[in-house]
């Protein structure tokens, strides 16, 4: 199954990609963790997205197709995947359709501005595998440390609050206009991201299954 989740940054993609990962055994795909991950490795690619980055604004649609076509084209992506991050604007869909991906589902999870300024301003991140957490909704059991390496968990420089209100602003003029290209489409189902991550993810699951 080939599914993109849509929704603002904070709402959740990444945790529920990760359910939906182990679940289906389909790799999830975060293009924003792609370009971190070249920054780190200080590659062309993340030189190219830095600044976009840390001002909050999208990186060129250009780059980040070339991203995720050569990422697509992994053998790990025969069976199936999750977009998360990505498309983040209508051409970015388009240019998924023009390269021939077929998208079963696109789950659209729903998360008030307000509560996602709550929650990115406790996220911290694992720098080394990219996991995230929550100080108070989804601590890690190692403290300042990452549960699943062992890495240390930082703050994103984009989780400022002025970063992530520029954040919002871009989601809303560039990223939600997708939810009606999908709609139109018949793939679809919006979910009403809930308080405790169970609860999205039971509905997620649901979502999967209809
Ligand atoms: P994320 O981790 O998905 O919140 O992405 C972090 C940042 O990476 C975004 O704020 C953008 O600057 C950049 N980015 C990630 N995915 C995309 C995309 N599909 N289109 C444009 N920029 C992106």
């Amino acid at each position: 199954m080939n599914l993109i989740l849509l929704g603002a940054p904070g709402a959740g993609k990444g945790t529920q990609a990760e359910v939906i990962c182990d679940k289906l055994q389909i790799p999830a795909i975060s293009t924003g963790n792609i370009i971190r991950e070249a920054l780190k490795n200080g590659t062309e690619l993340g030189q190219k997205a830095k600044s976009y980055m840390d001002a909050g604004s999208l990186v060129p649609d250009e780059v980040v197709i070339a991203i995720i076509k050569e990422r697509l084209a992994q053998e790990d992506c025969k069976n199936g995947f999750i977009l998360d991050g990505f498309p983040r604007t209508v051409p970015q869909a388009e240019a998924l359709d023009a390269m021939g991906v077929v998208i079963h589902k696109v789950l659209d999870i729903e998360v008030p501005d307000e509560t996602i300024q709550k929650r990115l301003s406790g996220r911290r991140v694992c720098e080394s595998c990219g996991a995230s957490y929550h100080v108070d909704f989804k601590p890690s059991s190692k403290g300042e440390m990452c549960d699943k390496c062992g890495g240390k968990l930082v703050i994103r420089k984009d989780d400022q609050p002025e970063t992530v209100k520029e954040r919002l602003k871009v989601y809303h003029e560039s990223t939600e206009p997708l939810c009606d290209y999908y709609r139109k489409a018949g793939k679809l189902t919006v979910i009403e991201g809930q308080e405790e991550v169970a609860q999205t993810s039971a509905l997620v699951l649901k979502a999967l299954e209809a």
